[in-house]
């Protein structure tokens, strides 16, 4: 576990909770995620998963299957892509959501809507093939923009990065081979990516 998620608030379990899982009564609510917190891990530039600042690199996401046979076959269909509400995170981050539980780091997504949701446009007939052989993939984009409606909406600019997987546990030599101090915590998350839910909501409206 990447030292920047092993900060992180845990649940009852010991689970630990993502930055933009929100709390409701000291529990945090994994079927959802809160549109405020992502409103500020866009602004501010955090990881999606732990809350700390995603630094000048490139940035990172887990994606679904049909996704990412479609990168596979048109890297440049990235470019032309419609949004996606998937935020962005950490290149270990990401590894570790996709070793541990792939929809941990694409909660919003479900499966089949995925690439409809993305404006994705897969032919069945070939895309069964494709979907045969990866089952996803973990992907970095040089940047990423977003717009704020009902929901914060991504849009992700220059593939720099894809490892596509069978399955997410194919990258657990990567993530235990990953240089740890991309995100070394060198400063804390702040309250408001942390347990205190009014924090959360206080900080997003001066996004908004
Ligand atoms: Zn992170």
């Amino acid at each position: 576990m990447p030292p920047a998620i092993a900060a992180r608030p845990r649940d009852a379990r010991g689970y630990p909770v993502l930055a933009i899982t929100p709390w409701r009564g000291g529990v945090p609510d994994f079927a959802v995620t809160s549109p405020a917190r992502i409103l500020v891990c866009a602004v501010e530039r955090r990881c999606s998963i732990c809350g700390l600042p995603l630094g000048k690199g490139p940035v990172w996401r887990v994606v679904a299957a049909d996704e990412a046979a479609v990168i596979a076959a048109e890297p440049g269909h990235v470019e032309n892509a419609a949004g996606t509400v998937e935020p962005p995170g950490h290149r270990s981050c990401m590894l570790y959501a996709a070793v541990v539980c792939p929809w941990l780091a694409r909660p919003n997504a479900r499966r089949r809507l995925d690439a409809e949701g993305a404006g994705l446009h897969v032919p069945r007939g070939e895309a069964r093939g494709a979907v045969g052989e990866i089952g996803g993939a973990v992907v970095a984009f040089d940047t990423y923009e977003f717009t704020v409606g009902e929901r914060v909406e991504f849009r992700y600019r220059g593939l720099v990065d894809f490892l596509p997987h069978l399955l997410g546990e194919e990258h657990v030599q990567a993530l235990r081979d990953a240089p740890h101090r991309e995100v070394e915590p060198v400063e804390a998350c702040p309250p408001w990516l942390l347990s205190d839910e009014t924090a959360a909501q206080e900080r997003a409206l001066r996004y908004q």
